[in-house]
């Protein structure tokens, strides 16, 4: 499953056999504390630190499960490109409704008898959105957890899109109680991995993540689970690959303030500007990806999702200002030169 992870483009790490925690440090990490990401365990192929050793380098890979088979598989989310929901069904007394989904005010009149877990919550805020719950979407992978939990991989847009990690308790970033979240810097377990309390199942017919949907992307970003980059530093001198991604930071610095400013139009339903700003954005989105700055699905994904969060209730008309835009301002390239 390492292996099989790994040729997924999934960096991997080993767990501690028959535990769903990953495999100890080193006797030297153990003992000092410091930063993970400066230590030199993980490149010397010892897999201190967790998900920061995370590698989809087969001869680690090999040497790690080689010498302890029984070892489980952890995914590092973020590199991997994933985000995962992470459905509880831990028996736990139930919080005051207007804890259940943050931000969502649930009504009196909204019977909520029986509701005991994070399979209620995901299925009423897929309600309250008229979608599919995706508990049951069979077109992802979703894997059973020995606690009688779910797993549901979603594939993020692209490299720029980024969600952080979230638990459903959390008084400040959460999806919906019992439901935790998890995408940059967190791992999740990979099927077959096996602990003391029994086996991560597939479940359904998918073996591979489904794209995220639209209306899930939205109810993340709403929910604050969306990574805005940081400026990035300037470049050092020589590096191409440094240049190149300072070149898509460049991008993103043009492109956020335009999404986020499409996401507060959700403050209000009418005389925000929305359709203008909307079409700015896909328009200035057009005419970055024509200039080969951004990738242009991902641009898309976006969009759609700012603008569901703001028009949930209008979502082709968002899809037309947003294909209109694009093409737009993809017949006229906006080059970044000269603005690193
Ligand atoms: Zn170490
Ligand atoms: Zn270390």
């Amino acid at each position: 499953m390492a292996r099989w992870c790994a040729a997924q483009g999934w960096p991997v790490h080993p767990l501690a056999p028959g535990r769903k925690t990953p495999a100890g440090n080193c006797p030297a990490c153990r003992d000092r504390s410091h930063d993970p990401r400066t230590c030199p365990c993980p490149v010397a192929g010892r897999a201190c630190h967790g998900f920061h050793a995370a590698t989809t380098e087969r001869n680690r890979i090999d040497a790690w499960w080689g010498q302890s088979p029984a070892a489980g598989v952890g995914v590092a989310c973020g590199p991997a490109g994933l985000v995962v929901v992470d459905v509880d069904a831990h028996p736990a007394p139930v919080p005051d409704r207007s804890r259940l989904l943050p931000g969502i005010p649930i009504h009196e009149a909204v019977d909520l008898a029986g509701l005991a877990s994070g399979f209620d919550t995901l299925a009423l805020l897929a309600a309250f959105r008229g979608q599919p719950d995706p508990a049951g979407d069979e077109g992802t992978l979703r894997v059973r957890t020995p606690s009688g939990g779910l797993h549901i991989w979603y594939r993020v847009p692209g490299p720029h899109t980024r969600f952080r990690c979230s638990t459903g308790s959390s008084p400040k970033v959460a999806l919906a109680w019992q439901v935790d979240v998890r995408a940059e810097g967190g791992y999740i377990v990979a099927p077959a991995t096996r602990t003391a309390q029994g086996v991560y199942e597939v479940q359904g017919p998918a073996r591979r993540p489904a794209p995220l949907p639209a209306w899930l992307h939205a109810e993340l970003v709403r929910t604050g689970h969306l990574v805005v980059p940081p400026v990035p530093r300037p470049p050092r001198p020589g590096g191409g690959g440094v240049r190149h991604r300072v070149r898509g930071a460049a991008a993103r610095r043009v492109l956020v303030p335009l999404v986020a400013e499409v996401v507060r139009c959700g403050a209000a339903p009418e005389g925000t500007g929305f359709t203008e700003k909307l079409n700015r954005a896909a328009f200035t989105a057009g005419g970055l990806a024509a200039a080969g700055h951004l990738e242009r699905g991902e641009a898309r994904a976006e969009l759609l999702a700012a603008a569901l969060c703001a028009r949930p209730w209008q979502e082709l008309r968002n899809e037309k200002i947003i294909d209109d835009g694009l093409v737009a301002g993809g017949a006229r390239p906006f080059h970044l030169e000269g603005r690193p």
